[in-house]
């Protein structure tokens, strides 16, 4: 981040400054890890449902941060900076960042792809600008703040997530963020337990608008018409990707070719190294993106055959003669479809004349609140059309989804359930057979990842 003198970060934040010196005069980055302090960092002390951070201001200190901001009273070798919410107060200090900030700045929502779309736009951005991007999943009202504060000052763009799982959020991240160019990914049944129904998730989704440059590009999923529709309220022009024939850019001749996907964009021919129908969409969007920050059709498609696979989402692995889906990041009811369909896609290849087999590990679609049962019924008769060969349920909300599945298979879907990842993994030998094609896919709190890494070590 751009040096701050510690009195201009108490202007900021209208806090005053408590406690002595610490030798430094100047804050050079931001931090909310006491165990990643760096030298000359602020560190704010947010109290979170497992660790305090207050309780950490001395090992802060202890590691050279140049002040911290406070909640409440502490202990501290150094200056301290108190105010009523932490949180609040690295939003306002961001917002203040960005401001000043001379580099563009892309902001993308929606339920989901928005890791992906992220990652897409910043791949290929950084063959033709210093771009930066969120780390990990950093999407919420503390890690969008930090995905501004951690940008270098010759950062011509920074690509960031914006996520919510309750109303607000997304309104309250982009006057963080002002965005030069907003995208919302899509609208779905997601993070249903904290919104209630679609019409709030489009509402919460579309607020990015509200801090988006009065001559910034809108963009989003032109085939959900309850997302053009109140894109259309909003009164602002809006520009949209998707399939149908009424959007603005549309990707024509699409093939999905085992893992990848190729397709036109106004004619020109683009290879995608990703798999399955929702990453096309991604792709459409990030192109309008890059096409808005300057860059040609051709400066695209040349940049995104080299894009790496996204971890944990639809990831394609080798093991062994097994190929696997790692799709272990999360799972909501979009985010399994576009699984399945990638599943399909996969299904008709034959080696050494065998057909291979598919096997889907299934776990729990989390926060879907009143909806998740019928949900997580309908995800198994969609299994069950999808021509699967093997059904791994793992947990508790997975067994409604195996007992759906097995009732609506008019062909030979084999079902077998398991409680947790530890008695599949233990079982694994017996079930996964040389040449199987694994689909791996539950929300966060499943972690099915052990069940991938079991597999990198057997096979
Ligand atoms: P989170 O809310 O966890 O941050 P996200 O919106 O960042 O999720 P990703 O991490 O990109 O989304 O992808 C999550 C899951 O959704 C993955 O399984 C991925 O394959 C799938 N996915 C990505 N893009 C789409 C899309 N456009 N349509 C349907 N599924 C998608
Ligand atoms: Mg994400």
């Amino acid at each position: 981040m751009k040096e701050l003198s510690i009195e201009a970060l108490g202007h900021i934040l209208n806090a005053e400054i408590a406690h002595g010196n610490s030798g430094h005069l100047s804050v050079t980055g931001i931090s909310t890890d006491s165990r990643t302090v760096k030298a000359g960092d602020c560190f704010f002390a947010i109290a979170g449902e497992r660790f305090d951070g207050h309780d950490h201001v001395v090992d802060a200190f202890g590691r050279g941060a140049a002040c911290a901001v406070v909640g409440r009273d502490v202990r501290a070798a150094g200056p301290v900076l108190k105010v009523e919410d932490t949180i609040v107060a690295l939003g306002d200090l961001a917002r203040e960042h960005r401001r000043a900030g001379g580099y563009k700045v892309v902001a993308i929502t929606g339920s989901v792809g928005k890791t992906t779309t992220r990652q897409i736009v910043h791949h290929v951005l950084s063959g033709h600008f210093k771009a930066h991007q969120a780390q990990k999943n950093f999407n919420n009202t503390i890690g969008l703040p930090l995905t501004l504060l951690d940008a270098e000052p010759d950062d011509e763009v920074i690509v960031a997530e914006l996520g919510a799982n309750q109303l607000g959020e997304i309104a309250y991240l982009t006057r963080i963020a002002q965005p030069d160019v907003a995208v919302v990914t899509n609208v779905h049944p997601a993070h249903l337990a904290g919104f209630g129904d679609i019409e709030a998730i489009v509402r919460e989704k579309t607020s990015i608008a509200q801090g988006l440059a009065e001559d910034g590009v809108f963009v989003v999923n032109g085939d959900i018409d309850i997302l053009t529709a109140a894109c259309r309220r909003l009164g602002r022009p809006f520009r949209t990707v998707g399939k149908s024939s009424e959007v603005d850019y549309r990707a024509e001749d699409v093939v999905y070719h085992g893992l990848r996907s190729r397709f036109r964009i106004r004619g020109t021919p683009v290879e995608l190294p990703l798999p399955g129908p929702g990453n096309v969409d991604n792709a459409l969007a990030a192109w309008v993106v890059c096409e808005t920050l300057g860059l040609t059709i051709e400066q695209f498609a040349c940049r995104i055959r080299t894009l790496p696979g996204v971890a944990m989402r639809a990831e394609p692995l080798q093991i062994g003669t097994l190929t696997v889906l790692n799709d272990c990041y999360n799972a909501n009811p979009a985010s399994m479809k576009n699984a399945l369909a990638i599943l399909a896609g996969l299904r008709p290849k034959a080696e050494g004349g065998a057909k291979r087999r598919t096997v889907f590990v299934c776990g729990h679609m989390a926060e879907l609140g009143a909806q998740s049962e019928a949900l997580h019924a309908e995800l198994g008769r969609n299994i069950a059309h999808a021509g699967v060969d093997l059904l791994i349920g793992v947990g508790e909300a997975a067994k409604t989804t195996v007992a759906a599945a097995r009732e609506a298979s008019k062909h030979d879907l084999q079902t077998v359930c398991f409680d947790d990842t530890a008695a599949l993994c233990d079982n694994l030998g017996r079930l996964v057979r040389e040449y199987d094609i694994l689909l791996v896919k539950g929300s966060r709190a499943a972690r099915l990842e052990s069940v991938v890494q079991e597999l990198m070590k057997d096979y």
